[in-house]
């Protein structure tokens, strides 16, 4: 009997319409968990480095959390992964919501989609019964309207859909896949989707999830709420309001953006806005909040209510997520009523809430410094807000100057030339990056966005607070209660942490010190991925409801697989590496691994490369971040040592460009 987990794959080849449901093996959930680890294990072994991220070769998985469908307050995410092709690297996005419970009661770990369908179709899974349809009727459609249209034809109000919008039939770079309140967006995997032909994936499961020790894993669960509703009367002091309390980075509640619209960029990443927040600004903004937003909303199984509806006037209500509530606003350098409005086209369209507003503000940019020109922009409107809805019709039809536009700002710099790449200025690893430019380096940020694999917005961030506390009593009254670091080190690291002086920013914490606080911080990030669970509630705020020390808890009570604080480090070691593997595989070395050049102004390129160099060290990686073959064997990873071998892997010392071939072929503009 398999707990927690179901124990079942659907897999489904389009090219030739086969489906099949496929027993998995019990021992890669002890090595590789679920989720995000037990998906890197597949693309590991069938998605060798030469398939292109648009070929029938690449696969589409959609990973439910190995916790996923238990109890547990706020296990909920599918972890959608694939070759992306902005990077050309691996993607792996979360979508939270309600899709990922109901394929467990469904019966299935995962759905694994491969081939290409000859014609566009939808895929029904209600419980055994698993249909490939015909979706020519849904061409086009926006990706909300699918999934209500597909609900109505199926008379199954209940079917919980992820779907693409014109961006992902349209192969845009930056496509989301949609999915209720929520949004798997980050690189491109609603391009794959499109590429395969695949307009949604429905689910409806009546089944039960079975755990192991019930009681036991009831209990957990209870004092993982009664945690969560303490913190929710007791907001940490001394941080900004969405480091104090939990729940997503940017809840639909929150009307105070002082914090986010003085310090992020607007524009092309570029404009920061230091005197923005004003009386007058505030009250706007509340009251076009206020007349917009309908209700907050939970994800399944979580009480936290951290997104909304929103009925933008004379459009459409839809779901808000996150932080696209600024993203828009803020590219287009106008208001929330704007960025409101927009956001619901983006939503219907399925692009990233991160990357394409940012896509845009780069081509306004471009025209206003005469790189793009009325030859290249004709009918675009003079009016800026206008500018914005046309480039963003354009780039999801992929017409004109948006076939170019629709690869993202790498892609498209590189195909307008003209000087185009220096305005292409906040991409890592070739895909947008939040919209930051600081002052003095920070080293812990500088190894988080340097060797980040999972390119979401908060990259790996959380657990550890921001910046240091002014006061040694504020700063005592902070650890006082702070039971979620994995040693007690983490707390003279900030005892110590002073905002000026000898220990401070850039060479305090010291190399050593920042070097563990990344790893403390990715390591949580990646076990929430192979969980399921929202970051929200585990690895993004300061003092969350799971930590290291309940994690192996849940996981033994839920799974019955015996398992400790050592044994889970190492299992999320395991399948960290074998992402940072598929990577290197495909090219990755240390040359891209780089902040934006103008992410902070005053830069240390000494420390920088002692920060890399040590972190490498940490991580059981070489000097070019290859993985060696001695942390490779204690991981039990020799099956990937062997294939570096036989592809002489090791003695790439970075020289070769990693593949600088865009997935579509590039064209003069
Ligand atoms: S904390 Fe917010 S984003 Fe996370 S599961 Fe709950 S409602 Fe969803």
């Amino acid at each position: 009997m398999r707990y927690a987990e179901t124990g079942f794959n659907l897999e489904i080849d389009l090219s030739r319409g086969n489906i099949e449901r496929v027993e998995t093996d019990p021992r890669d959930t002890e090595l590789y968990l679920g989720g995000l680890g037990t998906s890197a294990k597949l693309l590991w072994d069938r998605v060798p480095p030469e398939v292109e991220p648009f070929s029938p070769d690449n696969l589409l998985i959609f990973g439910t959390g190995l916790l996923c469908g238990t109890p547990a307050t706020g296990c909920n995410r599918t972890i959608v992964s694939t070759i992306s092709p902005q990077t050309r690297l691996m993607a792996f996005s979360m979508m939270g919501g309600f899709w990922a419970p109901e394929l467990k009661y469904a019966g299935y770990d995962k759905v694994v989609l491969r081939g290409q369908s000859p014609h566009l179709v939808y895929i029904w899974i209600n419980n055994d019964k698993v249909e490939i349809r015909d979706a020519a009727h849904l061409q086009g459609k926006g990706a909300v309207e699918t999934a209500e249209l597909i609900r109505e034809e199926l008379k199954e109000p209940k079917a919980q859909v992820a779907a693409i919008g014109l961006a992902g039939e349209n192969r845009v770079y930056f496509a989301s896949i949609e999915q209720g309140r929520s949004s798997a967006s980050r690189g491109g995997i609603g391009a794959v989707m499109g590429d395969k032909r695949v307009k949604a994936v429905v689910v409806r499961g009546t089944r039960d999830v079975n755990v192991a020790r019930p009681a036991e894993y009831m209990q957990l669960c209870n004092e993982v709420l009664q945690y969560i509703k303490w913190r929710n009367e007791n907001p940490v002091p001394g941080v900004m309001p969405i480091l104090a309390g939990l729940g997503s980075p940017q809840e639909m509640k929150v009307h105070d953006e002082k914090w986010h619209t003085e310090n992020f960029m607007w524009g092309n990443s570029r404009t920061r806005r230091k005197d923005f927040w004003n009386e007058e600004v505030a009250r706007e903004w509340m009251e076009t909040l206020d007349s917009m937003r309908r209700r907050l909303i939970s994800c399944f199984n979580c009480p936290m209510t951290c997104g909304a509806t929103i009925a933008p006037p004379g459009r459409p209500t839809y779901m808000m997520k996150c932080f696209s509530k600024l993203t828009y606003t803020m590219a287009a350098m106008s208001d929330l009523e704007f960025g409101l409005g927009i956001a619901q086209s983006a939503t219907e369209y399925g692009v990233d809430g991160f990357s394409a507003p940012q896509v845009m503000a780069f081509a306004v940019e471009l025209y206003e410094n005469g790189i793009l020109t009325d030859a290249d922009l004709p009918g675009m409107p003079s009016d800026n807000e206008e500018r914005f809805y046309w480039l963003l019709d354009r780039i999801v039809r992929r017409e004109g100057i948006g076939d170019v536009l629709a690869n993202g700002t790498y892609w498209a710099a590189k195909q307008i030339g003209k000087g185009a790449e220096a305005y292409a200025h906040n991409n890592i690893k070739k895909i947008e990056q939040l919209p930051l430019k600081l002052s003095m380096l920070n080293p812990i940020y500088f190894l988080m966005y340097a060797t980040g694999e999972k390119i979401n917005i908060t990259q790996i961030e959380g657990q550890f607070p921001q910046a240091p506390f002014v006061t040694m009593e504020e700063r005592e009254a902070f650890v006082q209660d702070w039971f979620q670091v994995p040693d007690d080190k983490f707390k003279q690291y900030f005892l110590d942490w002073e905002p000026r002086g000898e220990k401070s920013m850039p060479f305090y914490p010291t190399v050593q010190m920042c070097c563990d606080i990344v790893d403390w911080q990715e390591r949580m990030h990646y076990v929430d991925d192979a969980l399921g669970m929202c970051a929200g509630l585990s690895s993004f705020p300061l003092k969350p409801p799971y930590h290291i020390h309940n994690y192996p808890k849940f996981i033994s009570a839920g799974t019955g697989i015996d398992m400790d604080e050592e044994k889970l480090t190492q299992a999320t070691k395991r399948y960290r590496t074998l992402v940072r593997a598929i990577n290197i595989r495909r090219g990755m070395r240390r040359k891209d691994e780089k902040p934006p050049e103008d992410h902070w102004k005053k830069r240390f390129p000494d420390l920088e490369k002692e920060l890399l160099d040590t972190y490498y060290q940490l991580k059981g990686w070489n000097n070019q971040g290859i993985p060696t073959k001695e942390s490779l064997h204690e991981l039990g990873l020799d099956y990937v040592f062997e294939d570096f071998e036989k592809r002489e892997i090791y003695s790439d010392m970075g020289d070769t460009p990693s593949q600088e071939t865009s997935t579509e072929k590039e064209k003069e503009v």
